[in-house]
């Protein structure tokens, strides 16, 4: 089984063979974009969106999830070659140390005017929007994982989009009340 509170990060490495403890599914979003993710990450996105659609009139998508280490450096690659290596060491982790790795971790855009925001600044526009579906995701069992006050603990940008499942909302909560980031709970 997998362990859903593993932590992936800067100074720690995916661990070997984690990725054969995950049942990863391969689903569609709204714009029939293809992703893989962990099961029960998945199903408790789908419980988040249906929940933001009924309430807040916000329409969730994935716009990213698992990658493999390979994927990551094409990833990194891309960003370096577009804007450089500050920006691309700011928002895309190491290959083989990037949450994304675990099928654990989800990046979620908006359906904003007829089209799903995935580019780093219109996501960061619709910061508001963000900010209600954050208030949702302990419920869900899922943690911001790159607060904006917690840039030099994860020594990562903050990003609004990047939710990461740990499959207990009594520790997501724990996490939310207290206001720390997933390396603070540790
Ligand atoms: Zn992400």
């Amino acid at each position: 089984m997998a362990d859903y509170l593993v932590l992936v990060n800067g100074e720690h490495r995916l661990p070997e063979g984690y990725e054969n403890t995950v049942e990863l599914v391969t689903v569609k979003n709204c714009i029939g974009n293809a992703y893989t993710v962990e099961k029960k990450t998945y199903e408790a996105f789908c419980r988040l969106r249906e929940d933001l659609l009924a309430h807040d009139g916000i329409q969730a998508e994935l716009i990213s999830s698992y990658r493999t280490i390979a994927q990551q450096q094409g990833s990194f690659d891309n960003y370096l070659n577009k804007f450089g290596l500050e920006y691309a060491n700011k928002y895309v982790a190491k290959p083989g140390h990037s949450e994304h790795h675990t099928g654990l971790a989800i990046d979620v855009g908006i359906l904003h005017e007829g089209k799903v925001l995935y580019i780093i600044e219109d996501l960061m526009s619709v910061d508001h929007l963000f900010q209600v579906i954050h208030k949702k995701l302990p419920k869900y069992g899922f943690i911001l994982r790159y607060p904006k006050d917690k840039q030099a603990v994860t020594k990562i940008g903050y990003e609004p989009w990047h939710f990461r499942y740990i499959d207990s909302p009594e520790i997501a909560t724990q996490i939310a009340e207290q206001g720390i980031c997933f390396e603070e709970y540790f």
